[in-house]
């Protein structure tokens, strides 16, 4: 439930609902916007008893959310959630982009990476060092080992890092090297996985899954913030259709469901989309059109020779390519990289 406060009421009024809220054992998540001020109610209201919170000081109406989400409304927070990462901000004017390769497979490959993703303007470096893969025979990537070379190389250019989180029992050695944990598509409903990066405060990338419906997704999202860490970042990489041309379908329209149900900011993966390198761009592009808040992409020195998604990553030069043409979309729906 959501508690509109009437134009103009008093600070007092606000402290008076929230200490209410809280005698009942609630929280109270304050949203100041320009209109006016909504007091979203945390916890179950059934608390609250017979108190009716239509006759307090201040109060214009009550609302009940009616979707099983309700931190990550945009009820709850009509004027949108920013989330910030080593000094790069989620949902603000300005675009938030990740680059990297998509596995660790050395410090020389992920110097060289981030080298050119930096040269492009980027303060976000990924990398998978525990790799979700289909086929137990595939290169599972370099574990605790690349988290480290992850953060010796961010360390030494000045970026934070993104990178997976497949297990519970990794959270403390993914939150010491980790600026953002990553929740892949194959894990959206690992509902353990979720409580346990929603009880720690690090900023989380959580993947659409590959089959899962946008509801689905922002209950997903509710399980970490209903943890407390309300630092979640969506991600759109690509739903599994019938089309087989693309690895699978970008659903461009997630971005302004999103946009229009939730409070979180919304960011594209087009290379895991896309699968093929040569359809990288155009997907990003459609993705910033749509309202999309940033990028996550996949970026190889040498993309022939990778250990894994070959065939889907850009080299360094396509990637400051790519970001060259998104500042130009970018500039055209009032948002800049
Ligand atoms: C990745 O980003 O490396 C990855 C495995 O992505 P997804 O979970 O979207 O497949
Ligand atoms: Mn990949």
């Amino acid at each position: 439930m959501i508690i509109l406060m009437k134009k103009g009421c008093s600070q007092q009024d606000i402290d008076g609902i929230v200490r209410l809220l809280k005698e009942h054992g609630l929280g109270a998540n304050l949203s100041t916007g320009s209109q006016a001020t909504i007091i979203g109610v945390l916890g179950d209201k059934a608390k609250l008893g017979d108190v009716n919170l239509e006759l307090m000081d201040g109060v214009e109406k009550c609302v009940p959310i009616m979707r099983s989400y309700k931190l990550a409304s945009r009820e709850m927070t009509p004027e949108g959630r920013t989330v910030t990462v080593n000094g790069v901000v989620f949902g603000g004017k300005r675009l938030a982009m990740i680059a990297g390769p998509c596995a660790v497979e050395s410090e020389e490959q992920v110097m060289a990476a981030a080298q050119g993703v930096k040269a492009a303007g980027g303060r976000l470096l990924r990398g998978g060092a525990y790799k979700p893969r289909t086929s137990p025979y595939a290169f599972q990537g370099m574990e605790d080992e690349g988290y480290r070379i992850l953060r010796r190389v961010a360390d030494a250019l000045d970026m934070g890092v993104v990178s997976e989180i497949v297990s519970h029992d990794q959270i403390d050695v993914a939150c010491r090297y980790c600026d953002m944990l990553q929740i892949g598509a194959r894990n959206m409903q690992n509902f353990r996985l979720l409580r346990e990066v929603g009880r720690s405060q690090k900023p989380v990338l959580l993947k659409r899954g590959i089959a899962s419906t946008i509801e689905e997704w922002l209950d997903a999202a509710e399980y970490i913030m209903s943890e407390g860490n309300y630092n979640v970042v969506l991600c759109e990489r690509g739903i599994r259709t019938f089309e087989t041309a693309t690895r699978n379908t970008l659903d461009v329209s997630a971005v302004p469901v999103v946009r229009e149900r939730s409070c979180l900011p919304v960011i594209i993966d087009p290379s895991h989309a896309a699968g093929k390198a040569s359809y990288v761009t155009p997907l990003a592009l459609a993705g910033i059109a749509a309202g999309a808040d940033g990028l996550i992409v996949e970026v190889h020195p040498e993309p022939r020779v990778a250990m894994s998604d070959a065939a889907q990553q850009l080299t360094t030069a396509s990637y400051q390519a790519l970001v060259r043409q998104v500042s130009a979309v970018a500039a055209a729906v009032g948002r800049e990289v």
